[in-house]
């Protein structure tokens, strides 16, 4: 019973999250090797939603600044001159750059290729001429990716959890229902603008809704078809020693 219940992705995080720890018969060695014998594109899906995704670090360097002061004679206002003061102290700043991670970029370009062939199937016409239909394809791609693996922020309706506890008249607690505002994913979605931006298309908002968001929900089909693939088998494989 309790298994039904269980998200098997929660699992492999749980899993993940608890490494080799003592006396948990679950270690992550055992998951990753579950998870090799799965079909390559939910393999490769897996072990995204396993390893933390690297950004690049830049690091902006900005010199000390020599500094000049105009200075007048007491004796002759005539006169001025320069003279160095104290130098402007330098400083390095860390900023987040773009996605370091290989296998980001790998999965990205299988669900691309998906997304491409559909738009070759409804003989689809970008707004602008930006490119092949491979370079939109990829940013649509990437909306998805990074909407399932990179928390943006937490969704403040539901505290994160994604979904709502209901109460009943004498206020007990009687069922869930799903959040609607994140859609049950916890997390604050991208707005229309941030995916614009995150997929690099030159198209007002609803042009978006109206063309191209039938691909990014195309690209979560995918992903959600992935996931199940993992729920399955990790299910398959730990069920007993959850129940036992
Ligand atoms: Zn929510």
């Amino acid at each position: 019973m309790l298994v039904e219940k269980f998200d098997f992705l929660e699992f492999l995080r749980l899993a993940i999250a608890q490494g080799r720890g003592e006396g948990k018969k679950i270690s992550k060695d055992i998951v990753l090797g579950e998870i090799a014998l799965m079909p390559k594109h939910s393999r490769m899906w897996a072990c995204l939603l396993i390893e933390k995704i690297d950004f690049e670090r830049i690091a902006v360097i900005t010199p000390a600044k020599e500094q000049y002061k105009w200075m007048v004679s007491k004796y002759n206002p005539d006169f001025e001159w320069e003279r160095r003061i104290e130098d402007l102290p330098g400083k390095v700043e860390f900023k987040k750059g773009e996605i370091k991670s290989a296998d980001f970029f790998r999965v990205r370009n299988i669900l691309a290729s998906e997304i491409v062939k559909e738009m070759k199937k409804k003989k689809f016409k970008p707004n602008n001429a930006q490119g092949d239909l491979i370079n939109i394809a990829k940013g649509l791609a990437e909306v998805v990716l990074r909407g399932n693996l990179l928390v943006k922020a937490m969704c403040g309706t539901c505290q994160g959890l994604g979904k709502l506890e209901l109460f009943n008249a004498s206020g007990f607690p009687c069922g869930v229902k799903p959040c609607l505002k994140c859609e049950g994913s916890g997390k604050r979605p991208y707005t229309l603008h941030e995916k614009i931006t995150i997929a690099n298309l030159n198209v007002s908002k609803s042009g978006y809704s109206e063309r191209y968001y039938q691909f990014e929900q195309l690209g979560e089909s995918i992903v959600a078809q992935w996931e199940n693939e993992i729920r399955g088998r990790l299910s398959r494989t730990f069920n007993f020693e959850l129940v036992a």
